[in-house]
Parts: structure tokens; sequence; C-alpha cells
């Protein structure tokens, strides 16, 4: 799929002041720090349409993007952010489990996940509340570049062989380096085919 234009629409305090429910839309969401705003970069062409980490996991808001007239890119704010207060975290909870669960548009999620490390449980327990709640996710393995490829392949098994314990089907998945720029045209191929559905 070709970028051709990209443009920022609106953040939302909750799910019932997203856009019009009218395009098909992806969400991204990963712990804090993963790499989830430079991969949207990435994914749309421009260094600086997803914030960066200035001050991580702060604003608890749901980020819309138009891409292409066509679909919708959401930034979600991730979790795992340490410094969030409890009050922070239950918000956070509550507008992640209606945006997940009564977004009408939300065709999958993508949950970004540090392929420098083995399963962590943080993002294990996301993925098996996204199975309860029955939304479409992928998996994708960030930050390729920091590791040795045996090193990622090591740690993507392992995190495959973690959810086979209790999932029967595995997700798709991909692995994706922002230094190098790989992994994206397999993301937009992905995002292309569930269009056409
Ligand atoms: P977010 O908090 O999940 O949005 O993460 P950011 O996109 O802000 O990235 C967090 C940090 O990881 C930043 O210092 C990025 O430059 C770095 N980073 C993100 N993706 C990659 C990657 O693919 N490779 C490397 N080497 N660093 C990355």
């Amino acid at each position: 799929m070709v970028i051709k234009t990209a443009e920022y629409l609106i953040s939302s305090p909750d799910w019932e002041k997203c856009p019009k429910p009218n395009l098909p839309e992806y969400a991204f969401i990963g712990r804090s720090n993963v790499g989830k705003s430079s991969l949207i970069n990435l994914i749309v062409n421009n260094e600086k349409l997803a914030k960066t980490s200035g001050t991580p996991g702060k604003t608890v808001l749901i980020n819309h993007f138009l891409i292409n007239q066509a679909w919708y890119l959401v930034d979600l704010p991730g979790y795992g952010f340490a410094k969030r207060s409890m009050s922070q975290r239950k918000q956070w909870e509550r507008m992640i489990e209606d945006y997940l669960r009564k977004r009408q548009n939300l065709v999958n999620i993508f949950v970004l996940i540090d392929s420098r490390h083995s399963p962590q449980k943080i993002d294990i327990d996301f993925i098996n509340q996204l199975g309860e709640w029955e939304v479409p996710f992928s998996l994708v393995f960030t930050k390729a570049d920091k590791s040795t490829q045996a090193e990622v392949s090591k740690n993507v098994k392992a995190f495959l062989n973690k959810m086979r314990e209790t999932w029967q089907f595995l997700p798709p998945h991909f692995v994706t380096s922002t230094v190098k720029k790989s992994g994206r045209d397999a993301i937009l191929g992905y995002i292309e085919e569930l269009n056409a559905q």
C-alpha cells in the first residue's frame, strides 16, 4: 500500500467521542516505551505524526489519524507506565476496555512487544484479556535491530510458545525496526488485505 496522505484528526478521552465509525480502523498499543510512536511514524512515512515519548504515558487519550482518506490509524495510550497514579490506571483500563469492546469499526489491534525480552507477564495478560473480549489482534515485535537476529527469533518463538499454553490459534506476527525501516511493508500489506475483506 502506498501512503498518499496521513493526517492527525483528533484525540478523544473516550470511545464515544471518537470520529464517526464510518471507515475501517486499526489500533496500535503496547507497553510504554515499546516503540509505538516510532513505528506509527515509520508506517505512515512521517517522522513527526505521532509524538515520540517526551512525556511517556502521561496522556490517556485515543489518537485518530486518517490515512489515504480510507482508513483510521489509532494510537492508543500504552500500558505499564509506572508513574501513573492508581486513578489514572483505572481511567486507562476503563477507556481501553470500552474502546476495544464497543468501537464497531475496529478491524484489528496491533500489540507491540519489545523483541529484546523473553515473554513478559504484562503483555501476556493484556493479550489474554483481548481473547476474553474477542478482539482480533496481531503481534508486532519491535526494535529488532537492537539484538542479533538469533536473539530476536528466540524471543519471538518463546513468546508464541507461551501463547500456545492457552491459545489454540496463534495470531499473525511481524518483526520491525524503525532504525532499519523494516517490517513496514508487511504491516501495510496486512492492513490492505483486511481492508479488502
Ligand atoms: P512509545 O513510548 O512506545 O511511543 O515509544 P517511542 O516510539 O517513543 O520509542 C521509545 C524509544 O525507543 C525511543 O528512544 C526510540 O528512539 C526508541 N526506538 C523505537 N523504535 C526503535 C527501533 O526499532 N530501534 C531502535 N534501536 N530504537 C527504537
